[in-house]
């Protein structure tokens, strides 16, 4: 068995979306699994729909996602050039070959006349008019300069099959297949072309790509075949969707792993969610790694059914990571929406760490959660009131000034000294723990809810603001 080659081979059309990174994963999860190679490869031939600056996003998130490949035009490698435009003098020269082999003709035929070739929908099927030129009449329209596009030869009639790992056995009639153009007017290939000749020359052994190209293929295997080359294997990708009836898409605006990172997903957590979009593992466990996919990754695992993009799951595995990281990790990865707190310097991050791990999915969760410590003022008496809690503003008036007075008499202010006060209060007031934890958080926080309960942020505070924040508190019930 020769070594096993994948390819993600985007076009530069934009971001790179959910549905292209998942193609990209598992081009590069295969491959891992099987100790082969990844391959980066951009197919910029349609340049009208190239979009400045996109192959850089695309070079950004696969090495900012870890999805990295082993060979591309930025990395190198022995197969290059990586980039079809820089590719066009290899294309014109398969193509030559293709024409002596039959697979393949030139056509001059003019822009007027491929236009009365359309039905009344404006689909159009070439006539294959310029397969019956002479080979004296092709050498005279060339030499005369008449602008030509080489063409597919497609047989007339039979059957092209092929087996999809995925998808099982696809077969399409040729007669419904059009004699597409393979190199354009000015000499730019075709993707339907180019792939063909890349995959080869690149060493391609497993093509994973969209089902968009299910039924294109039995063409490619025509070229496959005329050159005698090996076909390489085909695996195919359900689609996903957004809902039952449309599909996720960057033409309609979804949302691309660049979105979902500056949302404050964590990034593993993103990549993880994308390759359960279509590929389910053997074992139940569904948070993994990358190099934890890498090992369990698995062609029959891939599902044929469309698969739903579903964002509360992936922000529940978003969460799932947050949980399991380590303070320093999160004080490192939430870096961005801590500094948006304006707290650097003042608290203590890892207790700022402990206190947000828990309560949140995504990063852009923390400025509300921890606002409440550089913000604190007027608020309304109303937050004392908990029925649940049996509290109201009548109690905080009792509690406030008792727990302001036990807690000034700490020496050591921490989350067990703040507690043992606090609780031994409670019994002094026969009260319930409710009605005094519940005051005196709102009276130190201003907040109906916060992350984090009375003694977490008291000890966050500090001894001298929480006495602060309750001298303000009990003014302001007077
Ligand atoms: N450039 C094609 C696309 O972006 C690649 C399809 C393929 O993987 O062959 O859809």
């Amino acid at each position: 068995m020769s070594k096993v080659r994948t390819r993600f081979a985007p076009s530069p059309t934009g971001y790179l979306h959910i549905g292209g990174l998942r193609t990209a994963l598992y081009g590069y999860l295969y491959a891992k699994n099987n100790g082969g190679d990844f391959i980066l490869r951009i197919e910029d031939t349609d340049t009208a729909r190239y979009v400045d600056g996109s192959v850089q996003i695309i070079y950004d998130t696969m090495r900012d996602s870890g999805v990295m490949y082993d060979e591309g035009p930025d990395v190198g490698g022995n197969y290059g050039p990586y980039v079809q435009s820089e590719r066009k003098d290899i294309y014109t020269e398969y193509a030559k070959k293709l024409v002596d082999k039959g697979g393949a003709y030139y056509c001059f035929c003019t822009p007027e006349r491929i236009s009365t070739l359309k039905d009344s929908d404006g689909n159009m099927k070439y006539d294959k008019h310029c397969l019956n030129l002479s080979q004296a009449e092709i050498e005279e329209n060339i030499k005369n300069g008449v602008p030509y596009v080489i063409r597919q030869n497609i047989p007339k009639e039979g059957t092209g099959s092929y087996h999809d790992l995925v998808y099982g056995e696809i077969s399409v009639d040729y007669k419904d297949i059009e004699d597409g153009i393979l190199i354009k007017s000015d000499g730019m290939p075709t993707y339907n072309f180019a792939n063909v000749i890349d995959d080869h020359l690149m060493g391609i052994t497993h093509v994973i790509r969209g089902t968009e190209y299910l039924s294109s293929t039995p063409k490619y295997n025509l070229m496959y075949d005329a050159f005698g080359w090996e076909r390489p294997t085909y695996i195919h990708l359900p689609p996903i969707m957004k809902d039952a009836t449309h599909k996720l898409s960057k033409r309609n605006g979804d949302a691309s792993y660049e979105d979902f990172v500056n949302k404050g997903y964590v990034k593993e957590a993103i990549v993880n969610y994308i390759a359960l979009l279509g590929w389910s593992p053997k074992s139940n466990v569904e948070k993994m790694s990358l190099s934890e996919l890498e090992k369990a990754f698995s062609l029959e695992g891939i599902n044929k059914s469309p698969s739903i993009f579903d964002e509360t799951k992936m922000k529940w595995l978003s969460g799932e990571y947050i949980k399991a990281m380590t303070n320093e990790e999160f004080v490192e990865k939430a870096d961005v929406f801590l500094r948006q707190s304006k707290i650097y310097g003042k608290y203590d991050l890892n207790k700022i760490a402990e206190l947000l791990k828990p309560r949140i999915e995504i990063f852009s969760e923390i400025p509300d959660k921890i606002n409440f410590l550089e913000e604190f003022g007027e608020f309304s008496p109303e937050l004392y009131y908990h029925k649940k809690m049996k509290t109201d503003v009548e109690i905080a008036k009792i509690v406030l000034p008792k727990a302001r007075e036990v807690l000034a008499n700490l020496d050591e202010f921490n989350f067990q000294t703040i507690h043992d006060a606090l609780i031994d209060l409670v019994a002094k007031l026969g009260m319930k723990n409710g009605q005094v934890f519940w005051c005196v958080r709102v009276a130190i926080s201003a907040k109906e809810s916060t992350a984090g309960g009375v003694m977490e942020i008291a000890e966050l505070l500090g001894k001298e603001e929480t006495l602060n924040r309750l001298d303000f508190s009990i003014n302001l019930l007077k």
